[in-house]
C-alpha cells in the first residue's frame, strides 16, 4: 500500500482559486472517496484488486520530452504538486512519450533535475520511477479495438486532404466519410494490418465515431491512431501506429487514477472528446469510474522572454546564448544558473495565482520574488565592480608604515543572532582600497554623499573635500585626485581620521555624510563578474509576428574584472551573495572554482527596467 504525501504547508495562508475550490468542494462531497488504488496504474481490473486510495486526490505534471522546461512548466508543477501537497494527495510525474520522434533521454534527465530542485517529489513508497505514457500502449490499443467492437470507431481511409475537406469548418458542417459506415468486423482486421505493418505509412486512421455536425470541430470523428514507422525511444520499432495525443492522454490519465487533470487552456475545445472517451470506456468496463476530470488555466506570459520551445532552441542553436542553461534563459537550467532559488519560483508561481483568462505577468514580478527570498537569505559581501584606486596619504604616519587593521562584518545583518550564529567576514584595511569609480565625483552633483575633493568656488571661497565613512573601517576625508595625461582620474586621495574606527568609542566623534564599500588593495581578491540583463529589449518579443530575434538586447552580457573581498574565497558553486549596494550574485555553477571566482549578476538591488 502506498502513503499519501503528507501536507507540508499551511494551506490556510494560501490565497483561494477556482482550482482549490473545485478540489475542495469534491473532497467534501466524497466524489473520490471509493476510488481504489492497486499501486500503480492500471485498467479498472487491476485497480479492483488494490486498497480504498490513500490518496486524497491525484494530480500530475505530464511533459512531453521533447525540450528543457522552462518557466512556464515551473508554474505548472508548483500548481500540480502544490495542490497535491496541500490537499493529501499525490501528484505524478508522466513523460507524455506517445509521439515517437520528437523524444530522447537527455530531456527526460533534464526534466527530473528540474522537478527535484524545484523541491518536489512523485515518489512513493513502491513507486519510484516516473511514469511513461509508453508503457501504457498496449492498454490503448486494447482501448481501440474495443471502440470499434462497441461501434465507436472505424478505420478511414480517405486521403488527409479529403479528410480534411470533410471536416468543414466553424459555419460548416462536416460530411461522412464513405468508411464510416464499414462493419464491425472489416474494421478490425483493417486495424489490425494497420498494426501489423500492411499499410504504408498516412495510408489510413483509425477515427473515433462521433458526429460530424457537431459544432465542435474536435468531436467531428477526431483520428485518434495513426501509421508511423520510427523508432520509439523506449518502445522500439514495436509499434508502427502511434495513438494521437488527444486519445493518449486522456487514458494515461485513468489509467493513474488522476481525480483532477489540470491543462492550459488551448485544450479546453479538447474536454468534450475527454469526457466523452472517459464515458465509453467507463461503460465497457475497461476503465475504472470515476473518470478523471480536465480542467484548464491560462498559461504563463512572462514579459521580455520567449518560451516557445521552437525559439528556445533556435537562440541556442544559433549561439545567441552559450546554451539551454545560459543565465539569460527562462529554462529551469538557465533561471538557476542565473541565480534563482527554488523558493523564489514557487513564491512567484503563487503570486501570480492560477486564473481562467490569458494575461502577461512582468518579469520584474518574476525578479521581485528573488530579491524577496535573498534578501533574508543572501550572505552580504563587498565587491567592487568598477575599480578606482583610493589612497590614505596620511595612513603610516597614523598607524605606522604598512599597518593593516582587521576588519569584520557579520554575513547576516537581520539575522536573530540569538536563535543562530551568524558567520562573521573578515578583511583588512590598508593605505590603499578600491572603490567604485563612481562612489568619486570631481564635481560632485546636489546632494552627492559620496568622495570628492575640496572646491574652490567663484567668490574665493573653499568648500572641503566630503567626508565619508569607509563601511566597518575608518572615516576619510577627500583631499582630491590623480589624473593621467588624458584627465582620467586614476587614483583619489583621502586622509584617515584616526580614533573613527566603525563600533569603537570614537565612532562618532566626526560626522560622515555617507557610508561607501570598498575592498583592500592587500586583501581584495581577482572574480570574473558577469552582469546579465534582460535577453529582449522588447516586452513582448514576438508580438504580432515579429521576428523575435531583432528585438535582442545587445546589451545583455557585460563581462568584467572585479576585486571582491577575501570571504568570498570560499564561496562555493551555486552560492548567493549580495554584494552590498550592487545587486544579488551567484557563484556560477559551470565555471566558478574556488582558484577561479565567477559571480553571475541574478538582479540588481533596485527594478532598473520601470517606466
Ligand atoms: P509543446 O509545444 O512541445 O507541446 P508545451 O510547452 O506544451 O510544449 P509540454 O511538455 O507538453 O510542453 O508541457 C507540460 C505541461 O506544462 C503541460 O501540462 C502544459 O500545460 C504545461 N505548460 C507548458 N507551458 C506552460 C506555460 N507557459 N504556462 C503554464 N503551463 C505550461
Ligand atoms: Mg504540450
Amino acid at each position: 500500500m502506498t502513503k499519501p504525501a503528507s501536507p507540508t504547508t499551511n494551506e490556510e495562508h494560501k490565497p483561494s482559486n477556482f482550482l482549490r475550490q473545485i478540489i475542495e468542494n469534491d473532497l467534501a462531497k466524497g466524489t473520490y472517496a471509493n476510488r481504489r488504488w492497486a499501486g500503480s496504474p492500471g485498467d479498472a481490473a487491476h485497480h479492483a484488486t488494490g486498497e480504498p486510495d490513500p490518496a486524497k486526490i491525484r494530480t500530475r505534471f505530464p511533459p512531453e520530452p521533447n525540450g528543457y522546461l522552462h518557466v512556464g512548466h515551473a508554474k505548472s508543477i508548483c500548481i500540480n504538486f502544490g495542490l497535491a501537497r496541500d490537499y493529501g494527495g499525490v501528484c505524478h510525474l508522466r513523460f507524455d512519450d506517445t509521439n515517437p520522434e520528437k523524444e530522447d533521454t537527455e530531456y527526460v534527465n533534464s526534466i527530473i533535475d528540474a522537478v527535484q530542485w524545484l523541491g518536489f517529489s512523485w515518489r512513493q513508497p513502491g513507486n519510484d520511477a516516473p511514469y511513461q505514457a509508453s508503457d501504457y500502449f498496449d492498454f490503448m490499443y486494447r482501448a481501440a479495438e474495443y471502440l470499434i467492437e462497441a461501434g465507436h470507431a472505424y478505420v478511414d481511409e480517405q486521403t488527409p486532404e479529403e479528410m480534411r475537406i470533410k471536416r468543414g469548418d466553424f459555419g460548416k458542417p462536416g460530411v461522412n466519410s464513405p468508411f464510416r459506415s464499414r462493419t464491425t468486423d472489416e474494421n478490425l482486421s483493417r486495424f489490425r494490418e494497420m498494426r501489423d505493418g500492411k499499410l504504408a505509412d498516412g495510408a489510413a486512421v483509425l477515427r473515433a465515431k462521433i458526429d460530424m455536425a457537431s459544432p465542435n470541430i474536435n468531436m467531428r470523428d477526431p483520428a485518434i491512431y495513426r501509421i508511423r514507422r520510427a523508432t520509439h525511444h523506449h518502445t522500439g520499432d514495436t509499434w508502427c501506429i502511434y495513438p494521437m495525443y488527444t486519445f493518449a492522454h486522456p487514458i494515461e490519465d485513468a489509467l493513474e487514477q488522476i481525480t483532477h487533470s489540470i491543462c492550459t487552456l488551448e485544450f479546453e475545445d479538447q474536454r468534450p472528446f475527454y469526457d466523452w472517451l472517459m464515458d465509453r470506456l467507463c461503460e465497457g468496463g475497461l476503465l475504472a469510474a470515476p473518470a478523471p476530470k480536465q480542467y484548464e488555466f491560462a498559461r504563463l506570459n512572462l514579459t521580455y522572454v520567449v518560451t516557445s520551445k521552437r525559439k528556445l532552441a533556435q537562440l541556442v542553436s544559433e549561439g545567441h546564448v552559450s546554451g539551454w542553461d545560459d543565465p539569460r534563459m527562462p529554462t529551469i537550467v538557465g533561471l538557476r544558473r542565473r541565480g534563482f532559488t527554488p523558493e523564489s519560483l514557487q513564491l512567484f508561481a503563487e503570486r501570480i495565482g492560477v486564473t481562467k483568462s490569458d494575461s502577461w505577468i512582468d518579469y520584474s514580478t518574476l525578479e521581485g520574488c528573488l530579491r524577496e527570498d535573498l534578501e533574508l537569505k543572501a550572505h552580504r559581501a563587498m565587491a567592487v565592480l568598477d575599480p578606482l584606486k583610493l589612497v590614505l596619504t596620511n595612513w603610516d604616519e597614523a598607524f605606522g608604515s604598512g599597518h593593516v587593521e582587521p576588519c569584520q562584518l557579520p554575513a547576516l545583518p537581520h539575522a536573530d543572532t540569538e536563535s543562530e550564529p551568524v558567520a562573521t567576514r573578515h578583511f583588512t584595511l590598508g593605505k590603499e582600497v578600491w572603490i567604485e569609480r563612481d562612489d568619486f565625483a570631481e564635481h560632485p552633483p546636489k546632494g552627492y554623499k559620496r568622495l570628492s575633493p575640496p572646491i574652490t568656488q567663484a567668490d574665493g571661497s573653499v568648500t572641503l573635500g566630503s567626508i565619508v565613512r569607509l563601511k566597518a573601517g575608518y572615516i576619510v576625508q577627500c583631499t582630491g585626485c590623480m589624473k593621467d595625461s588624458n584627465g582620467h582620474i586614476t587614483e583619489v586621495h583621502a586622509t584617515v581620521f584616526t580614533d573613527t574606527k566603525s563600533g569603537g568609542a570614537g565612532a562618532d566623534s566626526v560626522k560622515a555624510k555617507g557610508v561607501i564599500t570598498w575592498v583592500g588593495v592587500a586583501d581584495a581578491v581577482r572574480a570574473q563578474v558577469r552582469l546579465y540583463d534582460r535577453l529582449f529589449k522588447e516586452e513582448q518579443p514576438d508580438a504580432g509576428g515579429r521576428d523575435f530575434l531583432t528585438a535582442i538586447n545587445p546589451d545583455s552580457l557585460k563581462v568584467i574584472d572585479a576585486w571582491v573581498e577575501p570571504s568570498l574565497k570560499l564561496a562555493q558553486p551555486d552560492d548567493k551573495f549580495q554584494f552590498e549596494r550592487l545587486g544579488y550574485f551567484v557563484a556560477d555553477r559551470e565555471d566558478h572554482r574556488t582558484s577561479n571566482l565567477v559571480f553571475n549578476r541574478a538582479v540588481s538591488l533596485k527594478d532598473n527596467w520601470s517606466k
